[in-house]
């Protein structure tokens, strides 16, 4: 085996697989419906566009600072001053190549081998991979009770003496949950009391419904000092629609792990592309009208899923509450998720993740920030394939199928 033992236990990312096969059915002709996406169908803010070209049209793109231009961490310092109420200096912020990678150096940063980290299931994919990559070990936290969030006290059992950090992230992704704010101050307490580090994993932070306010852990904190061990990740990926740019970064009031993912990244890929750091800046800066026009159309889109969904006999839906996800299970058709959504792709063609890669069997992601048309015959298809109720019949384009299997 000419490969290594890390590289062979690291799995592939299965969304960005799916992405793949969804393209080349596609350019086969096939009418495929994507329920897998992880990106918002709208256009980059304006002001992120003409920052960005700004710098173009001088011609002059150099290499930056490892931990970002000061022009955009000074617009993450006023972005979290102004949705967070807290103020940083320079020091306290680094910019990387999306959220993924300010995670990935915090945990190189932070992980000596076979230190543990902590994530309540279900969870995004990347969290076990990349605490391997990091050489620790990965923790996942299933709630007993068969819901989307852990007790505290399932997570205190967790903790032991390898226990290094706690990975948060709400909204979820895939639950789409807003977990509450008595468990977000439970877990910050938990991690003050027991000299592990919390990463607040924002990244749909902005994405949320019902007029509900962003969960802010910094405001649960006792501890604001160089040694607080509490480190908040965003992007400009999902809630500027600017997944391509691949803008993140990190926010902690210690300085010295900040400084220590700096030379971490600044071994592993150098500063983040310069022209996407002046679209993030542009964007951050900029009117905000987007996220809120994307966070109403995600809304109305939300809504429209879950009635869906209500209608389709057997599965059980929990209202998403933030992102564009929603987590149903399948369960009552199909107990391994990864064979009913090849079986979804197969028969009907529409693209949904296994809830196996989120950690929890018999549940399917499905995605709700396509169109409305993509998630009515999304759903329909779905409902044709799996609901012997449905009729015998169904139309793909003008090509006409018939249920032989039910
Ligand atoms: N965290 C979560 C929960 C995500 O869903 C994603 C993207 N799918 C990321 C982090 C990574 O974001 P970025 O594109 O900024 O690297």
């Amino acid at each position: 085996m000419s490969i290594s033992q890390l590289a062979r236990s690291i799995a592939e990312s299965p969304t960005l697989k799916l992405n793949e096969t969804a393209a080349i059915l596609r350019e086969k002709g096939e009418p495929v419906i994507h329920l897998g996406g992880g990106e918002p169908k709208s256009r980059a803010p304006v002001d992120a566009i003409i920052n960005c070209t700004a710098l173009l049209n001088t011609g002059e793109v150099r290499y930056t600072p490892p931990d970002g231009i000061p022009a955009l961490k000074k617009a993450i310092i006023r972005y979290t001053e102004e949705y967070y109420n807290k103020c940083f200096g320079t020091s306290s912020v680094i910019a990387s190549n999306g959220a993924k990678q300010s995670i990935m150096v915090a945990l190189y940063t932070i992980l000596e081998p076979k230190d543990e980290v902590i994530f309540p299931a279900p969870y995004w994919v990347s969290y076990p991979e990349m605490v391997k990559l990091a050489g620790g070990v990965p923790v996942p936290v299933v709630p007993e009770d068969g819901s989307f969030c852990p007790r505290i006290e399932e997570i205190a059992a967790a903790v032991g003496s390898y226990t290094k950090a706690i990975i948060l992230n709400t909204p979820n992704n895939p639950s789409g949950i807003v977990y509450s704010d008595e468990f977000v101050a439970a877990v910050v307490a938990l991690c003050e009391k027991k000299d592990i580090f919390l990463i607040m994993d924002d990244t749909y932070n902005r994405l949320i419904f019902d007029n509900r306010t962003p969960t802010n852990a910094f405001s649960y904190a006792t501890d604001h000092t160089k040694s607080s061990k509490l480190i908040v990740v965003n992007c400009v990926s999902k809630m500027y629609a600017m997944t391509g740019f691949r803008i993140g970064w990190a926010v902690s009031d210690n300085e010295e792990v900040i400084r220590a993912m700096s030379n971490i990244q600044s071994q592993q890929t150098s500063g983040p592309s310069a022209p996407a750091q002046w679209a993030a800046a542009g964007a951050l800066n900029g009117v905000q009208s987007s996220v809120h026009s994307l966070r109403l159309t995600l809304e109305n889109n939300r809504n429209i899923l879950v009635e869906r969904l209500r209608a389709f006999t057997g599965i059980k839906v929990t209202k998403p509450e933030g992102t564009f996800y929603t987590f149903p299970d399948f369960s009552a058709y199909q107990k391994d998720s990864q064979k009913l959504a090849r079986f979804l792709l197969d028969k009907v063609r529409v693209v949904t993740v296994p809830g196996k890669d989120f950690g929890m069997e018999g549940h399917l992601r499905i995605s709700f920030c396509g169109t409305v048309k993509e998630i009515t015959e999304g759903v329909e298809r779905m409902k044709w394939a799996l609901d012997p109720n449905s009729p015998n019949e169904l139309y793909l384009g003008d090509r006409k199928l018939v249920r032989d299997w039910l």
